[in-house]
């Protein structure tokens, strides 16, 4: 007989770690009680409650210990490749080949979150504040969190400076493009590759379905797979490896493995009665898919360990968050992870997501050749395309995990939630006649707390309150 699942603190995990270990947990290299991230500088660990698995442990630790696993694979004599802005394409490329680790330097997006915007206790040469580095260089609070990037280069204290740079640009974000050129004018090298506004394809045009759903020219698919085709080659010249077809095919299929792994865990979590699993630890889950946090053959034992304690509880008809939850779906990931928590302290559970990244959650073509794969999963990005495509898909995946009420969180100075967030919320009422909550989520939330959870607390109450009707 084991206990329930429960929420815990970072207090709690203690004695929860105790306990694991005295019942037989075995812990990767990396593993170790959570408290000692807090000693590290990660400041925003006590405000968060956490899933008590072992899973959820191993999930935790492997999240906050990337910046380690960089150092090693790089003294392992691995070339570490920093993959800017595509999320979820590049790395399929460069963990074809042995030799390499990527990683996005764009989440130091969470750096404020996790430091609580202060620097750390650990504070060196190397740990200064991000951000006051990137105001100091008139990147400001006008600019969304991914400013941290900037400060997380010149202050080399959250990351290894990568050997090779890569940044997708075009249809991107002003925010991402403008703090991408300040880079390089600082003199980082950067390999550009261009991505262009997807459209749809005009009556009569040769199409390509995307995954997920989209169609696009096949002129633009073609175009993207031309611009990826320098990525390989810097890759291979990085690794001293040739990158061929038969590599690529084979890192899309470990790639589509992670990807499939993590379908079944979203779609147990978003539908089974109780949540199996809590809200944060699956926006973790589904951070990992982006680049596996620089190790793929461990995010996919994380993602199988998960799959197996959600599955015995779905099993068991169990779960940390309590039954009858409002079910809603999230639109965009929140700046500060303690947001997850606050929906399910007001009645709610997640059930569906779009957190900007849908794209690197959709298996990869397999019948086609791999560049050209490759290509159209950059182009199924959500943020590439029309804010009515994202709405399409968004609407048919409420529709499919029974959503009950929607959150569009919106994401401090990102210059597309300005009006993004306005067209996204009236489809999805209109279409769907569910509630929708659209709220700003600061960094670090503790001062919004009260109006956040009265929001949350009356999209709750509506979405419950249509229930039957
Ligand atoms: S959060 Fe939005 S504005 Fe910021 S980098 Fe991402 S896409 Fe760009």
């Amino acid at each position: 007989m084991t206990d329930p699942p429960r929420k815990i603190s970072l207090e709690a995990w203690d004695g929860r770690y105790e306990q694991l270990h005295a019942g037989g947990m075995v812990e990767p290299w990396y593993g170790g009680p959570l408290r000692r991230h807090l000693q590290d500088g990660d400041e925003r660990l006590p405000r968060l409650r956490y899933d008590d698995s072992a899973a959820a442990l191993r999930l935790w630790n492997f999240l906050l210990t990337e910046e380690d696993r960089l150092h090693q694979a790089r003294a392992a004599g691995k070339k570490i490749v920093g993959v800017m802005k595509d999320l979820g394409t590049v790395p399929v490329m460069a963990y074809s080949l042995p030799n390499v680790a990527a990683f996005y330097p764009d989440g130091a997006w969470w750096i404020p979150c996790i430091l609580e915007g202060t620097p750390s206790r650990r504070t060196s040469r190397l740990r200064t504040p991000a951000l006051a580095v990137a105001d100091s260089l008139g990147v400001d609070e006008s600019f969304c969190p991914v400013r941290a990037m900037l400060g997380a280069f010149l202050t080399e204290g959250y990351f290894p400076i990568p050997d090779l740079l890569t940044c997708s640009v075009g249809a991107t974000c002003d925010d991402f493009s403008a703090i991408a050129q300040r880079l390089s004018g600082l003199g980082y090298s950067i390999l550009w590759w261009e991505i262009p506004h997807r459209r749809r394809p005009d009556p009569g045009e040769a199409a390509v379905r995307l995954p997920g759903g989209f169609d696009a020219p096949a002129g633009q698919v073609a175009f993207v797979q031309s611009q990826l085709e320098p990525v390989r080659q810097a890759l291979e010249k990085l690794s001293g490896q040739s990158l061929d077809e038969g590599q690529l095919a084979n890192g899309i299929r470990q790639a589509n493995r992670a990807r499939r792994l993590l379908e079944e865990l979203r779609k147990l979590c978003f539908t089974a009665e109780p949540c199996p699993l809590p809200a944060l630890e699956l926006l973790i889950a589904e951070m990992l898919a982006i680049h596996f946090c620089s190790d793929r053959q461990e995010a996919i034992a994380i993602f199988e360990q998960l799959l197996q304690e959600v599955r015995r509880r779905v099993r068991a008809g169990v779960g940390p968050v309590g039954g009858g939850a409002a079910r809603i779906f999230w639109v965009n990931p929140v700046a500060d992870l303690r947001a997850m928590n606050l929906l399910e302290e007001c009645g709610g559970r997640v059930c569906g997501t779009e957190y900007l990244f849908c794209h690197a959650l959709d298996a990869i073509p397999e019948d086609c050749p791999p560049m050209e794969a490759l290509a159209r999963t950059a182009l199924a990005d959500p943020m590439v395309g029309p804010s009515a495509d994202r709405a399409d898909r968004i609407c048919r995946d409420i529709a499919a995990f029974g959503a009950e009420g929607v959150v569009i969180s919106r994401i401090p100075g990102a210059s597309h939630c300005a009006m993004e967030g306005i067209i996204l919320a009236e489809i999805i009422r209109s279409r769907t006649g569910r509630p929708v909550v659209e709220m700003e989520v600061p960094s670090v939330c503790d001062p919004m707390a009260a109006s956040l959870r009265t929001r949350l607390e009356a999209l709750v109450e509506t979405a419950k309150g249509h229930r039957g009707t």
